[in-house]
């Protein structure tokens, strides 16, 4: 069972089905480890069912039900993402589903390219300024020190880092945002595989990482 999870924020966008597709496949796939997350969506939809039936039943102001309505259409345009055909391959059992069928091969044999001390691949094309990665970051090494001018969502796969003081394991959400300045460091006892999820570029905040950060896009 992870220990950090997914905010309400965002879970309650996952149940109106209004979350950009990269950041409700990172949601989908922390649910799909965690039962907690699970059942707060649960709610959540019935929340929304419920109220969907008192606007049917009680108003009399057919505007309002409709202005709902006509609100719920417009969020619609952007359905969770529904599992894809795996591609033809061998799975790879450390990544979930939904996340596992946008890979179609094992995480080590993907088409990893050198970013500096971590190793990254692009799960989908970047989607309304939203860039969704794989991270991996070799065991016991750390990122270069970045912030970031949005925020960043990072579900752990396989293996684990540390963050300002916290440990986080498989499944476990790592939520950054733009106040945020940090090197995460993988665990010494195995690489870390993560998928993250940004809404504005990185940028590298360390001594070296200020000279780089014309020539490396993390
Ligand atoms: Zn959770």
């Amino acid at each position: 069972m992870p220990s950090f999870h997914a905010e309400d924020e965002h879970l309650m966008a996952y149940a109106a089905g209004s979350l950009a597709e990269p950041i409700a496949l990172l949601v989908a796939t922390h649910l799909a480890l965690c039962p907690s997350c699970r059942a707060r969506v649960g709610s959540f939809e019935a929340v929304g069912g419920a109220l969907l039936e008192t606007l049917d039943t009680v108003t009399t102001d057919r505007s309002l039900r409709d202005a709902v309505l006509a609100r719920l259409d417009e969020t619609d345009a952007e359905p969770a993402p529904a599992p894809r055909p795996a591609k033809a391959g061998p799975v790879d059992l450390r990544v979930p589903e939904p996340l596992r069928g946008y890979l179609g091969s094992r995480l080590d044999d993907l088409a990893w390219k050198p970013r500096g001390p971590v190793d990254e691949v692009r799960i989908l094309p970047d989607h309304a300024g939203i860039t969704s990665r794989l991270f991996r970051i070799k065991a016991g090494t750390a990122m270069p020190r970045h912030t970031h001018e949005g925020s960043e969502l990072t579900l752990v796969l396989s293996g684990g880092f540390t963050d300002r003081g916290d440990h986080f394991l498989r499944g476990d959400v790592a939520a950054a945002d733009s106040g945020v300045d940090h090197c995460p460091l993988a665990d010494t006892d195995e690489d870390c595989y993560c998928f993250a999820v940004n809404d504005a570029p990185l940028r590298l905040t360390g001594r070296l990482g200020r000279l780089l950060n014309p020539f490396i896009r993390i």
